[in-house]
């Protein structure tokens, strides 16, 4: 799946219009956020909890809008460092291990060449292996018929690539669904923004790397990202 010198160019100019910004509107959100917990008691007598519950959900939601923008405004510059794949995807399970753990998912891990080392941006890299990770879990949870969730994250060399695969039996998505995956603001979820996989997508390119997706509705999902491998005595 290709993605657009336009897809490109709708990234970078929402970064800098999201960086002009988010800070004039942050700061607003903070403060109904402050007076809408303070209004709280008073919703509940009269019956009203629930709109004090949106409020907030939906000031979280425009929160993280804001700061995946950010984030999609920053990949232009990777900031290399040498590191063992198999370390960085360890350190990486161990950011969702419990919320995965919570929704009853289990993550299974197996490393192939434990010396496989990547020039990479680890900050970035880990930010796409958590978009990833949560788009898997999310898939698990939406199939709704309580299946055992598995998330399998592996790593292994492949040619001039070391191939970071994380495959789940989450719902799957239908040809329509993949056409669009890289497409920024595209969604299917209610509270989704639909950059995650955008963002990712960028910050995988800037590395010199590839991601590709293989997906059967109602069976799974598999993400392979390809990152140029780097010799060890480099
Ligand atoms: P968001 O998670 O906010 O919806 P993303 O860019 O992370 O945005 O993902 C875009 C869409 O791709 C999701 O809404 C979902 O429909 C689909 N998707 C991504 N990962 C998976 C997956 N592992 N299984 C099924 N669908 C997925
Ligand atoms: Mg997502």
């Amino acid at each position: 799946i290709e993605q657009t010198a336009f897809q490109n160019d709708k990234l970078a100019m929402l970064g800098k219009i999201a960086a002009a910004i988010a800070h004039e509107i942050r700061n607003p959100l903070t403060s109904i956020r402050g007076f809408i917990q303070l209004l709280s008691p008073y919703l509940k007598e009269i019956g009203k909890q629930d709109y004090a519950r949106i409020i907030l959900s939906e000031i979280d939601r425009a929160n993280d809008i804001i700061y995946e923008f950010l984030n999609s405004s920053k990949p232009s510059a990777p900031m290399k460092q040498t590191v063992l794949v198999g370390l960085l995807i360890k350190e990486t399970i161990l950011l969702l291990e419990s919320e995965a753990h919570m929704k009853g998912c289990e993550l299974h891990c197996e490393i192939f060449d434990p010396y496989v080392t990547i020039g990479i941006d680890v900050k970035q890299i880990k930010q796409v292996l958590l978009n990833i990770m949560k788009n898997a879990m999310e898939a698990i949870e939406e199939t709704g018929d309580g299946r055992r969730g598995r998330i399998d994250i592996s790593a292994r060399r492949e040619g001039r690539y070391a191939l970071i695969s994380i495959r789940d039996n989450g719902k799957g998505m239908e040809r329509t669904t993949l056409n669009r995956l890289f497409d920024p603001f595209f969604t299917t979820k209610d509270d989704g923004t639909g950059l995650g996989l955008s963002v990712s997508y960028r910050i995988i390119n800037n590395h010199g790397g590839i991601i590709h997706v293989d997906s059967v509705p109602n069976e799974g999902t598999e993400f392979m990202i390809y990152l140029p491998y780097t010799d060890i005595k480099e």
